[in-house]
């Protein structure tokens, strides 16, 4: 279940949060799908991406 955190929606499985709820329901279910792998067009718009600095 997609948990809602202020403005922001979380996935509970890999805890990343999205600023679109759209973006965090598709990362959970595919997290719940494949455990051990993420979903990199998901993560790409999530919070943390964001504030990465590569
Ligand atoms: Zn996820």
């Amino acid at each position: 279940m997609v948990k809602k955190i202020k403005n922001l929606y979380q996935c509970e499985v890999c805890k990343l949060h999205y600023k679109n709820i759209g973006w965090a329901e598709k990362c959970e279910s595919w997290c719940k799908k494949h455990p051990n792998s993420c979903n990199l067009e998901a993560i790409k718009h999530a919070v943390e991406a964001k504030q990465k600095s590569y």
